[in-house]
């Protein structure tokens, strides 16, 4: 067994404090952010519940798909779905500001799909930051379209681009992806943008965030005219504002960025106080609540070092950054998912698109650079109703 070795009775708590809810936003700063900033305590879990004024058999959806929303043990619409199904089944563009965790994945896909029911030569394209989030969206789309005869392909970097190709040839009705690959496929004439009467871009501030301003304005400028646009970002600053004026025409916008998602979440500092990170860091994993926990790093290198710190001492560890392969990305969250692994150590790239509902601790390691990273690396905890913890290491 472990020992904690500094004080066995000293929980997280005894060294944590919580801090005033003052939002920060560092971008474009070279100095490190200073966590206690923004660090605040969680808002009782009642606050974030909230009625829907529809259930899903209020909507004009496909009735295949109704009974496909059951089946996956939906049983009435989050605030998101609640607020755009409509307005995108009526045709509308749309902006959605609304954090990971709020349903925003089958806000849209359910319209789409039905969309699709009604009309075989439609097509979707949907772009997203990640291929972790691409992946999933696939997977929540393939549960929802069972026995309807609607098809998908994903297309990623880190992938084969022949399977893909050969898939693309196959005409599916969504095709969901990262903006390199979507490009890299059309410029090389096997994808044809202009055939997209349908798109959705999810996660935009990240998107912008990880570099890919470029390859949206190419994949934006070859879309047809005469197509409904769908648009969803957790946060709205000005490059992301730029990039929906020019995407999006007359849209309706529903807004259900509440903060929900960290108001489910119990958030402290934890002050190291030159002691050795590492060790602050088994002392918490020994304890029996920290049972699945996500662990964030700056850098790969980081990340792989704290890896095979935690694996000499014996913890179950498995980790995901931008040196792995999609195959290897996968496995490790399936570890975590299963329970074969306690903890996940990642680095900010791929933090979005971590879905994972019952994450008990995300420990910031090393402090994220922006407070939008911040809010998405504690997003993944606190999720499906259920509280969250987020401590937040500093020296
Ligand atoms: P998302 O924000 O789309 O990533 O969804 C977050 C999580 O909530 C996913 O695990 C979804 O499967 C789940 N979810 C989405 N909509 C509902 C709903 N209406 N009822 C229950 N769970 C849902």
């Amino acid at each position: 067994m472990y020992q904690n070795r500094h004080n066995p009775s000293r929980g997280y708590n005894g060294n944590s404090r919580h801090q005033g809810g003052r939002r920060f936003n560092n971008r474009g700063s070279k100095r490190p952010l200073d966590p206690r900033m923004f660090v605040k305590k969680a808002a009782p879990l009642i606050e974030t519940q909230y009625e829907p004024k529809n259930a899903f058999t209020d909507f004009a959806l496909n009735g295949l798909l109704q009974n496909n929303i059951a089946a996956r043990g939906y049983t009435k619409p989050t605030a998101i779905q609640d607020q755009v199904i409509k307005p995108i089944l009526e045709g509308n563009d749309l902006v959605g500001i609304a954090d990971t965790g709020t349903g925003k994945t089958a806000a849209f896909l359910l319209p789409l799909i039905t969309k699709i029911s009604k009309d075989r030569n439609q097509k979707v394209l949907i772009v997203t930051p990640t291929r972790e989030l691409a992946s999933q969206i696939q997977d929540e789309l393939r549960a929802f379209t069972k026995n309807m005869g609607i098809y998908s392909t994903v297309c990623i970097g880190g992938a084969s681009i022949h399977v893909q190709s050969r898939q693309l040839s196959r005409r599916p009705h969504f095709v969901i992806g990262t903006p390199g690959r979507i490009m890299d496929l059309e410029k090389r004439r096997i994808l044809n943008l202009t055939e997209f009467t349908n798109v959705v871009l999810d996660e935009v501030d990240r998107m912008l965030d990880m570099g890919f301003i470029g390859d949206m304005k190419y994949i934006i400028s070859l879309l047809p005219e005469n197509r409904q646009s769908l648009f969803f970002s957790a946060t709205m600053p000005d490059s992301t504002r730029a990039i929906m004026n020019s995407f999006l025409k007359n849209p309706v916008t529903v807004s259900v960025k509440t903060g929900a998602a960290s108001q489910n979440v119990d958030q402290s500092i934890i002050e190291t106080r030159g002691k050795d990170k590492v060790e602050v860091l088994h002392d918490l994993l020994i304890q029996k609540e920290f049972k699945k926990v996500l662990v964030f790093g700056r850098t790969k290198w980081g990340v792989s070092k704290l890896e095979r710190d935690l694996l000499d001492r014996g913890f179950k560890a498995a980790s995901i950054h931008g040196n792995k392969t999609q195959a290897q990305r996968q496995r490790s969250l399936n570890k975590l998912q299963n329970n074969e692994v306690q903890v996940l150590l990642a680095t900010d790239v791929v933090s979005r698109g971590i879905d994972i509902n019952d994450i008990s601790h995300v420990i910031n390691y090393n402090p994220p650079e922006t407070y939008e990273d911040y809010i998405h690396r504690i997003g993944r905890t606190g999720r499906a109703g259920n509280m969250g913890i987020a401590l937040t290491f500093i020296d």
